[in-house]
């Protein structure tokens, strides 16, 4: 079976609302945008095309998501991939893998009648990571790859591609990618704060049956340090502890189990990486 390298999602539905906290990274990244959409009107000014937008920051803090919403804020097609797929690839095949996913992406937009294609690209230290010498051939060939497709990006073209990337290890990646007309937008995608965690949990706790009672603002309190996908998780444990209690409502006692049961499986991930 041949691996999936790349998914589409023509223009995905997620929308920067379905994002919670990350008002910061969220203006930011809309201010970037911006100039995508009224890419003419930039042309006019001899201002050069935004290629790469770099989003940074912990697991689970949403960078996929901000990715997705940017390509509905933009009405552009979708295409991803994860640095992880093109681990331990024969030299020359990651190259042609980046110049395909490229190609599928300006044929996306055209198949679904947009002028914009965002190419997402997770875990990009995975190929962008600082060269390593000469046992890295490949993963050479394939960064120098993406620069080349980056460099022929340009306003005139039927269909304009945006490159987001994201990474948990800014600090590794190769100077060659963070180079004007590269990735030179960096947008920090931290970890959420009280506020940010009550919105989270809010928009995930929506289709929920929530008792009454229930204060998700102590919640938000008792989950210091929790990422986005973390409160996406402890939401879900605690409704199927209401349903294993045979419980209607998911209560306060099942929000406190669930805190104690993403912790602890954060802590056992942990042990068993170690
Ligand atoms: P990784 O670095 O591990 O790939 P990521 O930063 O790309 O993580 P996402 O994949 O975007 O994180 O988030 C994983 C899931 O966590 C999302 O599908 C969503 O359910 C939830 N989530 C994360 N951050 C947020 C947020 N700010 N608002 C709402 N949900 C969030």
């Amino acid at each position: 079976k041949k691996k999936r390298l790349y998914q589409k999602d023509a223009v995905p539905t997620i929308s920067f609302d379905q994002i919670g906290g990350q008002e910061r990274a969220k203006k930011e990244l809309r201010e970037a945008l911006d100039f995508l959409i009224h890419r003419n009107r930039i042309r006019q000014y001899g201002i050069r095309p935004i290629k790469g937008i770099l989003l940074s920051g912990p697991p689970g803090t949403g960078k996929t998501l901000m990715a997705k919403a940017a390509a509905h804020y933009t009405d552009s097609v979708f295409v991803s991939t994860s640095g992880s797929e093109f681990i331990e690839m024969y030299v020359g095949v990651g190259a042609q893998r980046i110049r395909e996913l490229f190609q599928e992406a300006r044929k996306e937009a055209k198949k679904n009648g947009k002028q914009s294609a965002i190419v997402f690209i997770d875990e990009i230290d995975v190929i962008g990571g600082q060269r390593a010498g000469a046992q890295h051939r490949e993963y050479d060939q394939t960064l120098n790859q993406l620069l080349t497709e980056m460099d022929g990006i340009a306003t005139d073209q039927e269909v304009q591609v945006l490159v987001v990337a994201a990474t948990n290890r800014k600090d590794m990646l190769d100077s060659a990618l963070l180079r004007p007309g590269r990735f030179d937008r960096h947008i920090t995608v931290d970890l959420p704060d009280k506020k940010a965690r009550l919105s989270i949990l809010e928009l995930h706790i929506q289709n929920k049956p929530l008792a009454d009672e229930v204060e998700l603002e102590q919640v938000a309190v008792e989950t210091f340090g929790f990422s986005g996908a973390q409160l996406e998780s402890l939401t879900n444990e605690a409704a199927i502890y209401a349903m294993r209690d045979g419980s209607e409502t998911i209560r306060q006692e099942h929000l406190s189990l669930a805190i104690d049961k993403v912790m602890m499986g954060e802590k056992t991930d942990r042990e068993t990486t170690q």
